[in-house]
């Protein structure tokens, strides 16, 4: 039974919820993911959900990182609008690199807060709890209305908090490894669950790419963990819910033939034609979970002092190899709708093979144990 009233959230209006919309954002999930998995049969479901339905690709926001694409998921808006360009904002008054998931960050309602305070029920489910709370902004938990935990913090989910009482314990899961395949299946498994035996109007699947950052779509872990999320999708399928399956973003491999990671380390590059520490490179990418990436993708932006000629740094650094892209803060406001308070002077994007770090002694590679995987940039962009 569905709430028949139209919502509107950020100058859009959206259908009534008339049966339950269930929208999957598979983390990192690169187009050919689901063609290798499909052409290899281990997709049966999805193959003919493609068929019946609608089967398009789609751009993602840039920096083609998680929290920003998400959030344009969730708001139906660039970060221009919601606020959400990264996980890490430089605040050059204080000097200071600031977290962004809080939601004080968050400059817009999500859909999820619309829809609720239309009346409908809504469940947001994601495997690291980094977005739980951006995502679950504006929803209540007073009225049995709301669910919204992490499969991270599944055991520490409250009725009060998060809509539910220790969700690991209700779903009969142990809480996953936070690097691991298990993270996503548990977010699924809450999915199917939640669908039948709380009937949402709207939910929110949010998994981890910690399995895309680690195999090429032609590798077993890749093909096993699709095996997997299908049976899920069939599920979701069969229960009667709308589905939307879709990612925040793609990945590439970013290794030379050797295994060894590319990187363009800028902030060494800037140390040297300006000086050390004058200028400062940020890459929004930075969480606290590095393993699986290093700290290094596709996109970066640097502050630059103020005496500096940004359009002379823009030319020196477009003419080197492996960089795609160059360009200063007003053309990439324009170009990719981003919050000009939250980046730096000057946007900067890899190839599809390379990865822009900041000095070569800040990333800790040793922790990688796969050649490296990874995002954020334009050859990243492109999502099913
Ligand atoms: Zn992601």
């Amino acid at each position: 039974m569905g709430i028949e009233i139209e919502v509107e959230a950020n100058g859009r209006k959206y259908n009534p919820a008339s049966n339950c919309a269930v929208v999957i954002c598979l983390d990192g999930c690169e187009p050919e993911y689901l063609d290798v998995a499909i052409s290899e049969g281990l997709m049966p479901n999805l193959k003919r959900i493609r068929s019946e339905g609608t089967d398009a690709l789609a751009h993602s926001v840039i920096p083609s990182f998680t929290n920003p694409n998400n959030m344009s998921i969730a708001t139906g808006r660039p970060p221009a609008v919601h606020g959400i360009c990264g996980n890490f904002l430089f605040d050059p008054e204080t000097g200071e690199e600031v977290m962004m998931n809080d939601v004080r960050f968050l400059r817009a309602p999500t859909l999820f807060s619309k829809y609720y305070e239309g009346g409908s029920r809504v469940a947001v489910v994601t495997a690291k709890d980094k977005l739980r709370a951006l995502l679950g902004d504006g929803l209540k938990f007073d009225e049995n209305r709301a669910i919204c935990f992490s499969s991270e913090k599944a055991d520490q989910a409250t009725k009060g908090k998060n809509g539910i009482q220790n969700a690991s314990e209700w779903l009969g899961r142990p809480v996953p490894e936070v690097y691991s395949a298990d993270l996503s299946e548990f977010v699924l498994a809450a999915g199917v669950k939640i669908l039948k035996e709380w009937s949402p109007n709207v939910m929110y699947l949010s998994t981890t790419d910690y399995i895309q950052h680690k195999f090429a779509p032609n590798q077993q872990g890749a093909k096993d963990f699709y095996a997997m999320a299908d049976a899920y999708i069939g599920e979701l399928d069969a229960l009667g819910a709308a589905l939307v399956v879709t990612a925040d973003h793609g990945m590439k491999p970013k290794h030379d033939v050797n295994g060894e990671p590319s990187v363009i380390y800028v902030q060494d590059l800037l140390d040297d034609w300006l000086g050390i520490k004058k200028a400062r490179v940020i890459l929004p990418i930075t969480d606290p979970y590095v393993v699986h990436h290093g700290a290094l993708g596709s996109f970066a932006t640097a502050y630059l002092p103020s005496e500096v000629d940004a359009n002379e740094i823009t030319s020196k650094l477009s003419n080197i190899d492996g960089i795609l892209l160059v360009v200063n803060k007003s053309e990439a406001v324009k170009r990719f709708d981003l919050p000009p308070d939250r980046i730096g002077d000057i946007v900067i994007i890899s190839t599809e093979n390379m990865t822009l770090g900041t000095s070569i002694d800040r990333h800790d590679l040793a922790a990688l144990k796969e050649p490296l995987r990874s995002h954020g940039g334009l050859t990243e962009q492109e999502v099913p």
